[in-house]
C-alpha cells in the first residue's frame, strides 16, 4: 500500500495498525540492519534534501513567509550538516563500547552494544517544520530503526513537503508520514512504539507521555518553555543588543530557543534597550511601512498565534508595560513587529507565558544574585544566554542555574554543534538528540558480560555458604 493512500487525514486505525505492522516485520527481517545498509539510508535522505532545496524554500514560504536564506540555514543547512555527521561517525557508535573490570570480576569482560529499538514514531511541531523531524529522523535510521513521523498540521505545505520527499525516496516499511492533527496523533500514541520522540509544547508534552506509559514506552520529549538571557554590566552591550535582536527575530520568535526574556543589569539597562532598536533599525528598516515590507521579517505561523501574541501585548500594557521598540502588527497579514518591552510587571502573562512570538519583556536587576534567584525561581528554561566579560560572573549563573543549553556571549549558536547533545531540563524536556546523543537515544544501550576464564573463586559464591565466601564478601566490602 503507498504510504499516501495512509497519509490522506484523518489515517484510521487500521491503516496505521497495518502500517506499523509492515514495519515491524521489516525491521524483524533485516535486525540488526548492518552499517552499509544505514549508510545507504542517511545517504538517500542527504540527496533527497540535496534535491527538494528549491520546492523546500517553496514550502515554508507559503507557511511562513520566511525568507529563503532563513530557511537555508535553519531548515536545510542544519540537517545535511547532521547527516553528514552521522555518516562521518556512524561506525565508530556502532562498535561495541569496551567497559573497564573491576578486580572482583576478574575474569569477566564488559561492553556495550547499541541496537535499534525498532519501530518508532517522530511527532513534530510548526515552527521548523522540516528540520525538527529529519534531525530525529537521521538518529532514528544511524540506530537502525524504522519511523514514522508525524508531522504538524499547523504548517500543511511543510508536511506535504515532507510527505512527497520522504515517499520518494524510502518505501513505507523503512519510513513514512502520516499527515493529520490531534486525532490522528491521539491514534498514533496508542500504538505500541520502540521509542517516542515528540517536539512541541509541555502541555502536550504529559499528553504523549501519559500514553507512552501505557505501553512502557521510552519517550524523548524536546519541549519548550522561558528562555532567559542575562546581560550583566560588563558584557558588550551593542554586541549583546544585536545578537539578542538576531535572536529574537529568527523565524519571528517562533522558536523553541530563542531568547524568551532579557534581565540585564540597571546600569546599563538603558544603554541595552536602545541599542536593540537600533538594530532591529539596522535590520529591517527604521519605519514601520519598512519593517513591514522586510522580506526577512517572518510572519506569525496562523492567525489564532497572532491573536494569542497581540493578546499577550495588551495585556503587558494594562500591566504599566511600554513599548521601547515595535509595539505594531497588521493581524490580517500576521504580522507583529518586533516588540521590546520594558516596565513589565510580574503579573502580566508575558512575563510567565512562553511567548514563541517577537515580543521580548526587559526586566532591569541591581545585583547578579536577583538575577539568578529570578531563573531559579522559575522551571528550568530549554536555554539559557548570558552576555559577560567577566569570568566568576559566568561561572556563578552557570553554578546556580540549571538548563537544557547555555550559551554564554551569543545565542542559538549550541543547536548548530552536533557534538553538543541538545535536550531540555526537566520542563523543558526529557532526553538529548544530535549526533552521538541522539543515536543513543534511539538504541537500548545492552550491557554485555563475557565470563572469559574461572577460578575456583567464583564458586565459592554458591551454597552453601562457608566461611570462605564470608571472607570474600568482607574483603569486596572492605578493599573493592
Ligand atoms: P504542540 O505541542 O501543540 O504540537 C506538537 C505536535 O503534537 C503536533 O504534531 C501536534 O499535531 C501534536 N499534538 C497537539 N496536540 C496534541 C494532543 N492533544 N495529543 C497528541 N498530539 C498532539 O506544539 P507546537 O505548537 O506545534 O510547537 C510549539 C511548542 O514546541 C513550543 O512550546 C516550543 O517551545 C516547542 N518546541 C520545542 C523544541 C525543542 O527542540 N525543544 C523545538 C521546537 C518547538
Amino acid at each position: 500500500m503507498p504510504v499516501t493512500e495512509l497519509a490522506a487525514p484523518p489515517a484510521t486505525a487500521p491503516d496505521l495498525a497495518a502500517l506499523i505492522e509492515r514495519q515491524r516485520a521489516h525491521f524483524a527481517a533485516h535486525r540488526p540492519l548492518p552499517y552499509a545498509a544505514r549508510i545507504d539510508l542517511l545517504q538517500r535522505l542527504l540527496k533527497m534534501m540535496e534535491a527538494g532545496r528549491v520546492s523546500l524554500r517553496a514550502a515554508i514560504q507559503a507557511d511562513f513567509h520566511r525568507a529563503d536564506v532563513e530557511v537555508d540555514l535553519t531548515e536545510y543547512a542544519v540537517s545535511l550538516m547532521e547527516i553528514r555527521h552521522a555518516l562521518r561517525h556512524l561506525r565508530g557508535w556502532m562498535k561495541p563500547r569496551r567497559v573497564g573490570t573491576p578486580l572482583g570480576m576478574l575474569g569477566t569482560r564488559g561492553e556495550i552494544r547499541c541496537e535499534p529499538r525498532g519501530v518508532t514514531l517522530i511527532i513534530a511541531p510548526w515552527n521548523y517544520p522540516v528540520q525538527l523531524a529529519i534531525l530525529p529522523l537521521i538518529s532514528a535510521l544511524a540506530a537502525g530503526n524504522t519511523a514514522v513521523i508525524k508531522p504538524s498540521e499547523l504548517t500543511p505545505n511543510s508536511a506535504r513537503w515532507l510527505r512527497e520527499n520522504l515517499g520518494a525516496a524510502f518505501r513505507p516499511e523503512e519510513v513514512a508520514v502520516v499527515e493529520g492533527g490531534i486525532e490522528v496523533s491521539t491514534e498514533l500514541l496508542r500504538q505500541p512504539w520502540g521509542h517516542i520522540f515528540f517536539t512541541g509544547s509541555p502541555q502536550v508534552g504529559k499528553v504523549v507521555m501519559r500514553a507512552a506509559a501505557e505501553h512502557l514506552t521510552p519517550v524523548t520529549l524536546e519541549l519548550g518553555g522561558k528562555s532567559p538571557t542575562i546581560v550583566d554590566a560588563t558584557a558588550d552591550i551593542p554586541r549583546a543588543a544585536e545578537v539578542v535582536a538576531w535572536g529574537k527575530c529568527v523565524n519571528a520568535g517562533q522558536i523553541c530557543i530563542a531568547p524568551d526574556y532579557v534581565l540585564v543589569d540597571r546600569r546599563v539597562h538603558d544603554e541595552f534597550v536602545t541599542e536593540i532598536g537600533r538594530a532591529l533599525d539596522r535590520f529591517h528598516g527604521t519605519t514601520p511601512e519598512a519593517k513591514r515590507a522586510s522580506p526577512d521579517l517572518p510572519r506569525i505561523v496562523n492567525h489564532r498565534h497572532t491573536d494569542r501574541l497581540l493578546g499577550l501585548l495588551d495585556d503587558a500594557r494594562t500591566h504599566g508595560a511600554t513599548a521601547a521598540t515595535g509595539g505594531f502588527a497588521e493581524a490580517s497579514e500576521r504580522f507583529i513587529a518586533p516588540t521590546v518591552l520594558t516596565g513589565v510587571s510580574a503579573e502580566a502573562r508575558v512575563a510567565r507565558e512562553e511567548i514563541f512570538g517577537p515580543l521580548l519583556p526587559v526586566f532591569p536587576f541591581d545585583e547578579l544574585d536577583e538575577a539568578i534567584r529570578f531563573v531559579q525561581a522559575r522551571e528550568n528554561p530549554l536555554c539559557l544566554y548570558l552576555f559577560s566579560r567577566n569570568p566568576s560572573n559566568i561561572e556563578e549563573v552557570l553554578a546556580r542555574t540549571s538548563s537544557g543549553g547555555t550559551v554564554v556571549n551569543d545565542v542559538l549558536l549550541h543547536y548548530m554543534n552536533a557534538n553538543l547533545p541538545f535536550g531540555g531540563a526537566g520542563w523543558s524536556g526529557l532526553g538529548r538528540g544530535h549526533g552521538e546523543a541522539g543515536f543513543r537515544t534511539f538504541s537500548n544501550e545492552r550491557s554485555v558480560l563475557y565470563r572469559q576464564w574461572d577460578g575456583p573463586v567464583r564458586r565459592w559464591l554458591h551454597p552453601p555458604y562457608g566461611e570462605k565466601v564470608k571472607r570474600l564478601v568482607e574483603v569486596m566490602s572492605r578493599w573493592l
